[in-house]
C-alpha cells in the first residue's frame, strides 16, 4: 500500500484509484494525463505486459465519459528490448486508443535520454501522420538539437509538450546550465506559438514559461494548455484552469511508485518540507 505521502505525487496503485483521482481532478476543471509507472524493460514480456495495462486502461476510459489521455515512456513499453518491440507495442496502444470501436483517447508519448530521441521522433511522426493527430509527444529545451527537431515536427498533426528536460545529459549535446535551459525554453515556446498550429503544451511549473504562454498566445492566437505533475502547484493548476487555461495533471499510478516519488522529493526542497511535514502530522 502506498504511504499518505506518497499519495500527493501518486494515484494510488491501480487503475480505479488512479480514475478516482482523474474524477476528482475533473470538478476541478482540471484535465488528466495517466502514466502507468515503469520504464526500462530488458525483457520483451514487462514490456508487453504494461503495453496490455494501457491498451485495458484505454478502453477503461472509453466507457467512462472523463477528461483524461494516457502517456507512456518508450522503455516501458520495449524500446531497451528492441526498436520493433517498442513500434510494435505503441502500435497497439495507439491503434486502440484512436478509432476502434469510436474510442478517441489521445496517447502522448514522453521523452527519455538522447539515444532515444531519434527513434522516439521517427515513432511519433509514423503515427501523428496516421491518426491525423491523435498523438503528442514531449521535447526537451535543454537539447541542443530541439530547435531543428521543431521545424520537423511543426508541419506535422499531433501536438508536442516543451519540457526543460529532466535527464542529466553531456555538455557537447545538451544546455547544462540552468539559466541557459530556460533560456532555450524561452526560444522554443516562440517558435512553437508562431509555427504550431495544432496548439502548444507547456510542460512546466515555471511561473515564468507559463506567464510567457500568456503572452505568447495573446500575440499568435496559439491555442495551448498548460501541464503539471500530481502533487506541484496544484493550486496554481487549480486557478490557472479557472482563469480559462487549459490545464492538463500527468498523474502517475502504479505498483512502482517508490522510485519516482523518491525522485520528487529529492529534486525539490519545498517537495522534500511537504513529506516532512506530512510525517509529523
Ligand atoms: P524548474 O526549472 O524545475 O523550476 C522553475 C520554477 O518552477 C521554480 O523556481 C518554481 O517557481 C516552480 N517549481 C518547479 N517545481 C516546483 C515544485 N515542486 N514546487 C513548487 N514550485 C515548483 N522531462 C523529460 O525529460 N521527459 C518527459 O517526457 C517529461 N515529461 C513531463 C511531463 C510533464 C507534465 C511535466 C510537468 C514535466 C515533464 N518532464 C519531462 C520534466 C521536465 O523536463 C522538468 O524536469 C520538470 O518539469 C522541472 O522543470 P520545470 O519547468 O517544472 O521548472
Amino acid at each position: 500500500m502506498i504511504p499518505p505521502i506518497a499519495n500527493n505525487f501518486v494515484a494510488g496503485e491501480t487503475p480505479e484509484t488512479a480514475i478516482t483521482h482523474v474524477e476528482e481532478l475533473n470538478r476541478q476543471g482540471v484535465g488528466a494525463i495517466l502514466n502507468l509507472l515503469g520504464e526500462h524493460y530488458h525483457e520483451r514480456a514487462g514490456a508487453d505486459e504494461d503495453a496490455d495495462a494501457y491498451v485495458a486502461l484505454v478502453e477503461e476510459l472509453a466507457e467512462r465519459d472523463l477528461d483524461a489521455c494516457v502517456s507512456v515512456k518508450p522503455s516501458q513499453i520495449g524500446l531497451d528490448v528492441s526498436d520493433e518491440v517498442f513500434e510494435e507495442n505503441l502500435a497497439r496502444i495507439v491503434d486502440c486508443a484512436s478509432g476502434a470501436d469510436g474510442r478517441d483517447c489521445f496517447v502522448w508519448i514522453d521523452m527519455e535520454d538522447h539515444e532515444t530521441t531519434d527513434v522516439t521522433l521517427d515513432a511519433y511522426e509514423r503515427h501523428a501522420v496516421e491518426t491525423d493527430g491523435d498523438v503528442g509527444l514531449c521535447v526537451q529545451a535543454n537539447l541542443k538539437r530541439t530547435p531543428d527537431d521543431l521545424e520537423r515536427l511543426a508541419p506535422l498533426p499531433g501536438k508536442v509538450r516543451l519540457v526543460k528536460g529532466a535527464y542529466d545529459e553531456p555538455k557537447s549535446i545538451a544546455h547544462t546550465k540552468k539559466a541557459r535551459v530556460d533560456e532555450a525554453y524561452r526560444d522554443c515556446l516562440g517558435y512553437m506559438f508562431e509555427h504550431f498550429e495544432g496548439g502548444v503544451a507547456v510542460g512546466s511549473h515555471d511561473p515564468a514559461m507559463i506567464d510567457l504562454a500568456s503572452d505568447l498566445h495573446e500575440e499568435f492566437g496559439t491555442d495551448y494548455e498548460v501541464q503539471m505533475l500530481m502533487g506541484v502547484r496544484e493550486d496554481a493548476q487549480v486557478e490557472l484552469a479557472a482563469s480559462g487555461v487549459e490545464v492538463n495533471q500527468y498523474v502517475p499510478y502504479g505498483a512502482k511508485w517508490f522510485q519516482y516519488f523518491y525522485r520528487r522529493v529529492r529534486e525539490r526542497k519545498e517537495n522534500a518540507l511537504f513529506a516532512l511535514r506530512a510525517v509529523l502530522g
